[in-house]
């Protein structure tokens, strides 16, 4: 009897392929996969004309490895495949292994040649695989609404069988797209925002805020739990903790009211522009929602764009509320956010923050402060934090 060789067939859209940068794409997915999979097992990762393929030969836990790979951004989508020699016999004999385990109602055989000089056509190979099918299985042939795909690639070493699928996150793999620094509170929104970035390819340096000892450090352990859960996704991050709560109290002694929340806001985006700059990053990320809340109108905006010079990307810009919690709650981000916990931005805070600060009116404000220096002890004052996966957390400085 024949012996199953499994094999995880990794499938990607060749759409995000069309700029010309196909072999950096491929060489960050690759290694992303190969991070994903660090630790279960040997799962040596081959790349192929038009796919990736993850040998699961052996593997003590084939499930496992179907899971990683489900989460790693660029996956389209992964089919459980077994290698079979391409011909017609040889993946009859695999199909027939397969089929013995199965039942279903319907079904349909999708065939596709990698290379057109196989001596069967595509149509050829459906109709003889699909009659052998109906040899040995009670079922149908439904092209339309299948209860069952089978799926057969012919590529020109060997031709891979697969009847499971495993859908796959999209997007591109991390690193493609350059670093970003996403400016990370404990709240809902700017978890998604970051996870957004990635799924966009973006390898995320995250930069959070924080009031010790003015108030207690349980934001700096949400923010270690969110970006915990984020590192699932891009596999090393870097956490930097500012402390901004004497900053806060500055801007108090020199800024009116109405105002502190835009002006710091702008410090925030100074400080984390000087942090971005010296990791290499090329834009700022944070997860403002137009009209969420005071300091997210278009006016303030405005303003907290001015105190920057790289862009402030804001991919929630356009999305509910309740769109970016049910994303939340999908990254398993939901519940850390929801702990509770005393923001910096609780601190200080005035009860009326204006809609809309003018230029003119941020300006004679900031004008009172030092800003040079405000910036200078948020940015060097800072501790770096690091964290794996799935590796566990590493502290570079106390
Ligand atoms: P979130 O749910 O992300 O906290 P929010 O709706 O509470 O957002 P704001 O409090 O106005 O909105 O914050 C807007 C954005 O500013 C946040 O999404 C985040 O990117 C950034 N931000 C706010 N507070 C902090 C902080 N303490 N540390 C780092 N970034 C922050
Ligand atoms: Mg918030």
């Amino acid at each position: 009897m024949v012996r199953l060789r499994p094999v995880l067939v990794v499938h990607y859209h060749e759409i995000s392929l069309k700029r010309g940068n196909r072999p950096l794409f491929l060489r960050h997915l690759r290694r992303n996969l190969e991070a994903a999979l660090a630790d279960v097992g040997p799962a040596p990762v081959r790349q192929l004309p038009g796919r990736v393929v993850v040998d699961l030969d052996g593997h003590p836990a084939p499930a496992a490895v179907q899971e990683r790979v489900g989460r790693v951004f660029g996956v389209a989508f992964a089919t459980v495949a077994y290698r079979a020699p391409s011909t017609l016999p040889a993946m009859k004999a695999v199909l027939g292994r397969l089929l013995e385990s199965r039942s279903f109602p319907s079904f349909r055989i999708t065939a596709r040649r990698a290379f057109k000089t196989y001596p069967m056509t595509s149509v050829e190979l459906n109709r003889a695989l699909g009659a052998f099918v109906l040899e040995r299985v009670a079922t149908r042939v439904d092209l339309e609404h299948a209860a069952q795909d089978i799926r057969v690639e012919v590529l020109p070493s060997e031709t891979y069988i697969s009847l499971d699928r495993v859908e796959g996150p999209g997007g591109l793999p991390v690193g493609v797209s350059g670093t970003v620094v996403a400016l990370l509170s404990g709240g809902i929104d700017s978890p998604v925002a970051a996870w957004r970035m990635m799924k966009r390819g973006c390898r995320v340096v995250f930069v959070h805020f924080h009031s010790v000892p003015y108030l207690p450090p349980t934001s700096q352990a949400k923010a270690r739990a969110l970006v915990e859960r984020l590192t699932e996704w891009q596999y090393d991050s870097r956490l930097h903790l500012v402390p901004f709560g004497e900053i806060q109290r500055e801007v108090v002694l020199g800024v009116p009211p109405p105002l502190r929340v835009v002006v710091y806001r702008r410090l925030m985006v100074r400080i984390a522009e000087t942090l971005a700059r010296r990791s290499g990053a090329l834009a700022l990320a944070t997860g403002e929602s137009l009209g969420q809340v005071a300091s997210q109108t278009l006016d303030n905006i405005a303003r907290i764009d001015e105190a920057a010079t790289l862009p402030v990307l804001r991919p929630l810009i356009g999305m509910d509320k309740l769109e970016i919690t049910t994303q939340a709650q999908r990254l398993g981000t939901f519940e850390i956010s929801i702990e509770p916990d005393a923001d910096c931005c609780t601190l200080f805070t005035p009860k009326h923050p204006t809609t809309r600060a003018s230029a003119a009116e941020v300006a004679a404000a900031e004008a009172r402060l030092d800003l040079d220096r405000l910036v200078a002890t948020g940015a060097d004052g800072a501790t770096l934090e690091v964290f794996g996966f799935p590796r566990a957390a590493v502290p570079l400085r106390p």
